[in-house]
């Protein structure tokens, strides 16, 4: 209730609050383990319970979505119950993970894949859907296939299928393979990849809740989003709403990667300052924090932010947003004092420059512009105006394209010319000199 003390302080989570149990794989991840460790526990009262009740649990329990946009879910869920028009409905997991140093729904799907079966099965209760498709990015081939052993025994032990778990409810989960396009993480790119054709996302409206996958309304939802919702409905979405703060409550899996000497994906309250996050599991930053130069904050789409801000800055979205950059998909890129920060810049968006599906002419031709430039840059080739130039070029690009993937590839440009203009400068100043000499 709005009388209850604020919370100030987030995070170490406690054991008996992980809801991912099996994290590091070091149990059975197979039915019989995750049984025994809580998985399809009253799984059939959950469904009786119905629509309503689920859908509550979810809006109560503040839970927003994991794939990087943060969308609320129980209302997100919501807009598939509605009267039915005869078309089956469909609940779409992405499973697509190829945000660059983003590697949390792997753990779950090679370690945990039953939390994420169970999970497509209340979620796609809670939309009234017949089917999910979990698409899963090509390239996890152990982690398709634990999760296709994980859905047969599923099917075996008559928990999906017809009358799933005794309830009266029937529901199907199938998984498809990707090809390899970053592209095909989006949601309705995505969608088209499922109906077989190339992923190049759809203009929007219609969004998929009226017209998804083969013209039927769909919900397109993140591994992690979908994997928590059974915890959240046995142990309450006041539960899940009591850790992290207000508009940023829960559990949330973070990964943390680059120069720290422990890199590791980790579940942790929301809210936990990124700086203890780093240091409580990360074992720290590679010769010690004050050899830290930036973090990536949420994935490579989300913008740096240097040392001084990584001091205070709280791992949420509200926290985040006020840095000026993202939650994203919560995965740190941590860069330490030999980073040549232009260089890494510059290689991310090469990146998105090569998976720019090409259908806009902003993403299409400025990404690659920015390509050109950043990597001039890197050598100092360039005029300092141009600074000014690139950034004005990723303004055009930002808010101007059909899908995020051009916001995604302006961000970091941002992030570094907010941050480290005057390194950009100066090497562009020795190169003149150079060029003098
Ligand atoms: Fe394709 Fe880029 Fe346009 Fe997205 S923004 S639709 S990736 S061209």
């Amino acid at each position: 209730s709005s009388s209850a003390p604020k919370k100030t302080t987030f995070g170490p989570l406690a054991d008996e609050d992980r809801i991912f149990t099996n994290l590091y794989g070091r149990h059975d991840w197979r039915l019989k383990g995750a049984m025994k460790r809580g998985d399809w526990y009253k799984t059939k009262e959950i469904l009786l319970k119905g629509v309503d009740w689920i859908l509550n649990e979810i809006k109560v329990s503040g839970l927003r979505g994991r794939g990087g946009a943060g969308f609320p879910t129980g209302m997100k869920w919501s807009f598939m119950n509605k009267p039915s028009d005869g078309r089956p409905k469909y609940l779409v997991v992405n499973a697509d993970e190829g945000e660059p140093g983003t590697c949390k729904d792997r753990e779950i799907m090679r370690n945990d894949p039953h939390k994420l079966v169970e999970g497509c099965l209340v979620a796609g209760r809670a939309m009234g859907a017949r089917a999910a498709y979990i698409y899963i990015r090509g390239e996890f081939y152990n982690e398709s296939s634990n999760l296709q052993v994980a859905i047969n025994e599923a099917y075996a032990a008559g928990l999906i299928g017809k009358d799933c778990c005794g309830s009266g409810y029937d529901f199907d989960v199938f998984v498809m393979r990707g090809a390899g396009a970053y592209i095909c993480g989006e949601e309705t790119a995505l969608i088209e990849s499922l109906e077989g054709k190339q992923g190049k996302p759809r203009l929007k409206p219609p969004f998929p809740a009226d017209v998804g996958v083969f013209g039927c309304p769909t919900t397109v939802a993140n591994v992690e989003t979908v994997a928590v919702a059974p915890t959240i409905c046995r142990r309450g979405g006041p539960w899940f709403l009591g850790f992290g703060r207000e508009r940023n409550s829960g559990t949330k899996l973070f990964n943390i990667s680059g120069h720290v000497n422990n890199p590791c994906t980790v579940e942790e309250e929301m809210s936990i300052p990124l700086k203890d996050l780093i240091e409580r599991h990360a074992g720290g930053v590679r010769g010690g924090w004050d050899n830290l130069l930036a973090v990536i904050p949420g994935g490579s789409s989300t913008p740096l932010i240097p040392k001084n801000v990584c001091e205070e800055v709280l791992m949420d979205f509200d926290g985040l947003i006020q840095a000026q950059t993202g939650l994203g998909t919560a995965a740190l890129i941590v860069m330490d004092k030999s980073t040549d920060i232009i260089r890494a810049i510059a290689r991310l968006i090469e990146f998105y420059k090569h998976e720019s599906c090409g259908q806009c002419t902003p993403c299409r031709e400025g990404v690659d512009w920015m390509n050109n430039m950043m990597w001039r840059f890197v050598k100092g080739d360039a005029r300092p105006s141009e600074i000014d130039m690139i950034w004005e070029l990723s303004k055009q690009i930002e808010g101007h394209t059909i899908c995020a993937l051009g916001d995604g590839a302006a961000w970091p440009v941002q992030g570094l010319i907010r941050h480290f203009r005057p390194v950009m400068e100066s090497r562009i100043a020795e190169h003149q000199q150079q060029a003098r000499a």
